[in-house]
This record gives structure tokens, sequence and C-alpha cells, in this order.
């Protein structure tokens, strides 16, 4: 198991890890905190707009985490709120 920090898709749960998906970008940075989005992967497609208060820690199974998210069952919330 790794530790990750992650956001969970709205609608699929899928987990995306920051530090490994190239599917999050910054989206409003004007506002005092900035917004990020997240747009998951085919079929689900899903929106999610969040804030770095927004993210948590995942334990992630090993060898899961290199596409870039993990799906329910592969993973494990740690921490209600790790930053923000
Ligand atoms: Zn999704």
């Amino acid at each position: 198991m790794a530790l990750y920090v992650g956001i969970m898709c709205a609608k699929c749960e899928r987990v995306f890890l920051v530090t490994m998906t190239s599917r999050i970008k910054r989206y409003d940075s004007r506002q005092d905190e900035s917004r990020y989005k997240l747009t998951c992967v085919s079929p689900c497609r899903a929106t999610t707009y969040f804030t770095r208060a927004d993210l948590r820690a995942y334990s992630v199974a090993a060898n899961c985490f290199l596409r870039g998210y993990v799906l329910p069952g592969e993973y494990e919330e740690l921490a209600k709120r790790v930053l923000g």
C-alpha cells in the first residue's frame, strides 16, 4: 500500500491521484482559493470542480496508481482533511 493525495469523481467514485494524473487542471485562479477541474475517464466523463480543501489522503494498492486513478475497492480513505 502507498499513500497518495487524491480527489474522487462525484459520479463514479474513481479516485484520481493528483501527482499521477493529467486530468486535473486549474480552473479559476482569480478566486481567493484556486479552483480545480477534474475530467473523469471514459465512459464516465463527469466533471468535478474542487479546491485543495476537498483533497483527501488515500491508501492505494500497489501497482494500481500508474494509470493515474484507482477504482472503488482499490483504495481506502485515510483522513477527512489533509490540506487547506
Ligand atoms: Zn467518474
